[in-house]
C-alpha cells in the first residue's frame, strides 16, 4: 500500500522518503538483525543519516537542518522502523525530542552552539525526563537544580534515556522551585560537565539496536548560560513538546506494521498447504484484510496530525489519536504477521517476530496508552464545554 493513497505529499515529502528508504534498505536492513542480537547502535547509520541532511530533518538550515516538513519526519521514521525499530527510536530521540525541542526552546546562541553538530551527526542528542520515581506523572520529577553563581548545581537521577550511552547532549528537566510542572526548568547538559555519568544500557524485550540508560546528576555543574528560557518554564517545555513527539513518533509504529507486512504478504503466496496458496484461504484474507486496514488509518491520523502541526494548529486530541491507534495496531498486527507465518514466524531468521518485539515498546513510551485515553477524553469533555 502507498502513502500517496492516503494523502498527497510535496515534492521534498517523496525525495526525503525516496532517500531514507535508501539508507534504510541499502544500509540498515543488512546489519539490523546483528544490531538486535548484540544490543548495538548503528553509528554507521546514524553519520549516512546526517550526511543526507536528514538528522536534522525539522531544524532549519541557518543551524544546519533541512527546513523539512513534520510529514517529512514521520515518512523517515516510517522508512527506518521497516527494517529496525531500535533505530527509528534512537533518531527520534535524537532528532526530534532531543534537537527539534533544543531548537524550539533554546536562543539563538544556544541554538548556533549546539544544533550543528546535531544536524551533522558529529553528536547526538538525548532527553531526559523521566525518573525512577516519576514516569507518567512526569510533572512530580525530583531531580533538583540549584543556582551557584554562575552555575546551576544539579543532582538527581534520570532512567529510560534513550541515546543515554552515545549522546553528548542532554536536554535535561530538573526542580528549581516548588512542586509541580511550574518548578520545573529544562537546561542543556553536556557529557562532559563534571558530576555527569550515565549507565550501562539496560537489557532489553526490544529496540536492542537503540541504547536505554540511566543517568546520574552528582553536584553536576551545568553554566547558568544553559539554562533552555527561563527558570521555570521547563515543565511547560515538556508539556508543549508532546504533541509534537508523538506525532513524529507515530512513524515508528507504521514502519513496524509494513515491514512485518511486507514479509508476510509475500510469504502468503509462496506457502502451500493442503494443496493451494495460503494467500487463498479466508482466514489469512481476513488477516490480511485487518493489517490493511491498520496500515491506512494509522497514517490517516499520523499525516494529518502532521499537516496540522505544520499549520501551527492545536494537535493534542489528533497526536493521541494517532499515537494510540498505531501503537495498538502495531502490536496486534505485528502479531498477526506471525501467524501468517506460523513456524516460521516464531523463528528469528525473519525479522518479524524482532519487529513484534520492537512494538511492545510503542504502548509504552512517550506516555502510555492509558495516558494517552486519559487525555482524549480530558480533550473530548473539553470540547463539549464538559467536566468529567
Ligand atoms: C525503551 C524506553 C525508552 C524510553 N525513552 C525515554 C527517553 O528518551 N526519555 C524519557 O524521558 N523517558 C523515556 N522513556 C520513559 C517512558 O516515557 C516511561 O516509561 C513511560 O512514560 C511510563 O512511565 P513508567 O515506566 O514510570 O510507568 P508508570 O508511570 O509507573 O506506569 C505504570 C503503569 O501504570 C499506568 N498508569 C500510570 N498512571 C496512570 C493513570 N493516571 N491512569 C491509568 N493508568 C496509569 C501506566 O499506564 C502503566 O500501565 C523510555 C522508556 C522505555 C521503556
Amino acid at each position: 500500500m502507498s502513502q500517496e493513497q492516503v494523502i498527497e505529499l510535496t515534492e521534498e515529502e517523496s525525495s526525503t522518503q525516496e532517500l531514507a528508504r535508501r539508507i534504510s534498505n541499502q544500509d540498515l536492513a543488512p546489519m539490523a538483525d546483528e544490531l538486535d542480537r548484540h544490543e548495538q547502535f548503528a553509528h554507521p547509520v546514524f553519520q549516512k543519516l546526517g550526511e543526507a541532511g536528514l538528522l536534522g530533518i525539522v531544524i532549519p538550515e541557518e543551524f544546519g537542518g533541512a527546513d523539512g516538513s513534520f510529514l517529512s519526519a514521520v515518512l523517515i521514521m516510517e522508512e527506518l522502523a521497516r527494517n529496525c525499530g531500535g533505530t527509528a527510536l534512537s533518531f527520534g530521540a535524537h532528532a526530534f525530542i532531543g534537537a527539534y525541542n533544543l531548537f524550539k526552546f533554546a536562543s539563538d546562541s544556544q541554538r548556533k552552539k549546539y544544533l550543528p553538530d546535531l544536524c551533522s551527526g558529529k553528536k547526538y542528542a538525548a532527553f531526559a525526563l523521566t525518573e525512577p520515581e516519576n514516569g507518567s506523572d512526569a510533572m512530580g520529577l525530583r531531580t533538583r537544580a540549584e543556582k551557584r553563581g554562575a552555575s546551576y548545581i544539579l543532582n538527581g537521577a534520570k532512567t529510560f534515556i534513550t541515546n543515554g550511552s552515545v549522546a553528548d547532549t542532554f536536554v535535561v528537566f530538573a526542580r528549581t522551585g516548588d512542586a509541580g510542572a511550574k518548578g520545573i526548568s529544562a537546561f542543556i547538559v553536556e557529557r562532559s560537565f563534571p558530576g555527569f555519568a550515565s549507565g550501562k544500557p539496560m537489557e532489553k524485550m526490544g529496540m536492542r539496536a537503540s541504547p536505554t540508560t540511566e543517568l546520574y546528576f552528582e553536584n553536576c555543574e551545568v553554566p547558568a548560560e544553559n539554562l533552555l528560557g527561563a527558570e521555570g518554564q521547563g515543565g511547560y517545555f515538556a508539556l508543549e513538546g508532546l504533541d509534537m513527539e508523538r506525532t513524529l513518533f507515530s512513524g515508528l509504529p507504521i514502519g513496524l506494521i509494513q515491514g512485518a507486512f511486507d514479509v508476510a504478504l509475500k510469504y502468503s503466496t509462496e506457502r502451500s498447504q493442503f494443496g493451494s496458496k495460503i494467500a487463498g484461504l479466508q482466514l489469512i484474507q481476513a488477516m490480511v484484510a485487518d493489517i490493511g486496514m491498520n496500515l491506512f488509518v494509522s497514517r490517516l491520523l499520523a499525516y494529518t496530525a502532521a499537516r496540522k502541526l505544520q499549520e501551527k494548529k492545536r494537535v493534542t486530541l489528533n497526536a493521541s489519536f494517532s499515537k494510540l491507534f498505531a501503537s495498538e495496531a502495531s502490536v496486534k498486527s505485528t502479531l498477526d504477521c506471525i501467524q501468517m507465518l506460523g513456524g516460521y514466524g516464531y523463528i528469528r531468521e525473519f525479522k518479524v517476530e524482532r519487529l513484534m518485539r520492537d512494538a511492545k515498546l510503542v504502548e509504552i513510551g512517550g506516555g502510555t496508552s492509558q495516558i494517552q485515553r486519559l487525555i482524549i477524553a480530558r480533550e473530548i469533555y473539553k470540547s463539549h464545554d464538559l467536566s468529567p
